[in-house]
């Protein structure tokens, strides 16, 4: 064998060595594996930014639900807390993630938490029949 990995140089020892990368680029299996840890960060980077984004909407939707539905709005209004507070703690314990979320930390935390204050006032509100 005389191919070379095209992300390190490594030169393979045998056929069962060579590997592709989405790009379609020739890899060793070394070079494979960090690609897919970086395909799966990204994922979760965008899984984060686009839950924290629509999580305020999200929170309203479903006191809007627990109005006129009850029931199947207020575990709704649930999941929703829980899944704003599950990307919060996510984003705090991933110190790579929040580095490829860079500037969208701040904004993403603030529509989370957004979200759960939108969560409790309006759920206070509806439990004392407020609106
Ligand atoms: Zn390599």
């Amino acid at each position: 064998m005389t191919q070379a990995c095209s992300r390190c140089g490594t030169f393979f020892k045998s056929e069962r060595d060579v590997m592709f990368n989405d790009a379609g680029d020739v890899v060793c299996e070394r070079c494979f594996d960090v690609g897919e840890i970086d395909a799966a960060g990204a994922r979760t980077a965008s899984w984060v930014k686009s839950t924290a984004y629509f999580s305020p909407l999200f929170a309203m939707g479903a006191l809007i639900i627990w109005r006129l539905f009850s029931i199947p709005g207020l575990l709704l209004v649930v999941a929703s807390v829980m899944s704003s507070a599950g990307v919060l703690a996510t984003m705090f314990k991933n110190d790579g993630l929040r580095t490829r979320l860079g500037a969208h930390v701040l904004p993403a935390s603030v529509f989370l938490l957004a979200a759960i204050g939108i969560c409790v006032v309006g759920g206070l509100l509806l439990m004392l029949g407020g609106f």
